[in-house]
């Protein structure tokens, strides 16, 4: 149940993702570059750190789409057997889970195995330091297809690693003194970064989050928040705004952003990975006192 587990949240989910590839049509298909085929953003963001120039990125989950439910066309399916490199992680969007089956493409960094998860939580990549391992993996991956620019993979590589490196530290100083350590989220996505900085996560919706949570859980959301000293209730941009509102304002506290960086929106387009993850640092850090 690893995508029903925030499919329901995202549904509402608008993610505009740029559109580097893919979608246009083959028109800019004919460079003597790698073609890699990634299927959601933070992979996508780690293929174009190490790749560079030397890639086009086919990002499969496109504007307007939610990344667990997409569908794929018989195109995007063929374009995944022709890819020099396909990177995705099993069991968080059932359709590339068969379309990777069905193309059988010959260089594949399956990106939960690479990231080492735990348990049925797929959103590894809120931990930078299992994106790192992630970006390990699709270095060797690129140097074995295209060996003539190894050196500048791994040094692309190593660039990137010292900013994973550094966006750790600082969440790990951030966070390390904190009036609160709980936080209350609506999508239940945070369970890599709590475990890596400290902080007990506990989703709105619980762990059925198909539903509206009952009367029982939003009251022993309540007391929670009441008992741990919580005046933040976070939500992300586009969804479930209106479930952590409502908590909140029953409560009298307000609701922050935090964003789970499935995907790009129009307010997020001008923003990338590093970015979005120090946003979400200086809301947590607002939001639980933080000194
Ligand atoms: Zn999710």
């Amino acid at each position: 149940m690893r995508t029903r587990r925030c499919a329901a949240l995202a549904t509402a989910l608008l993610v505009a993702l740029p559109l580097l590839t893919g979608c246009g049509g083959g028109s800019e298909a004919s460079g003597s570059g790698l073609r890699v085929v990634t299927s959601f953003y933070p992979l996508q963001y780690v293929v174009q750190r190490i790749a560079g120039e030397r890639a086009e990125v086919a990002n499969l989950t496109q504007a307007g789409k939610e990344p667990h439910d997409i569908e794929l066309s018989v195109r995007q399916t063929a374009e995944l057997g022709d890819a020099d490199l396909v990177v995705y992680e099993k069991d968080f969007q059932a359709a590339v889970d068969d379309a990777v089956e069905q193309s059988d493409p010959d260089h594949v960094v399956e990106a939960g195995a690479a990231a080492g998860l735990e348990g049925d939580d797929p959103h590894f990549w809120l931990d930078p330091t299992r994106l790192a391992k992630v970006a390990t993996s699709v270095e060797a991956q690129l140097a074995d297809v295209d060996p003539a620019h190894a050196d500048e993979f791994a040094a692309n590589l190593k660039a990137l690693d010292a900013d994973l490196t550094s966006l750790d530290r600082s969440l790990s100083q951030g966070l390390s003194d904190c009036r609160v350590d709980t936080i209350v989220v609506s999508h239940d996505a945070f369970g890599y970064l709590g475990k890596r900085y400290g902080l007990d996560v506990v989703g709105i919706n619980g762990l059925s989050p198909d539903a509206e949570p009952s009367p029982a859980h939003i009251r022993e959301l309540q007391g929670l928040i009441r008992d741990a000293g919580i005046t933040t209730v976070f939500s992300e941009e586009l969804v479930s705004r209106k479930l952590a509102d409502s908590l909140a304002g029953d409560l009298g506290i307000r609701t922050a952003v935090l964003d789970p960086i499935e995907g790009l929106s129009d307010a997020t387009a001008d923003e990338d990975y590093l970015s979005l993850m120090r946003a979400n640092l200086r809301a947590l850090q607002k939001g639980n006192r933080c000194t």
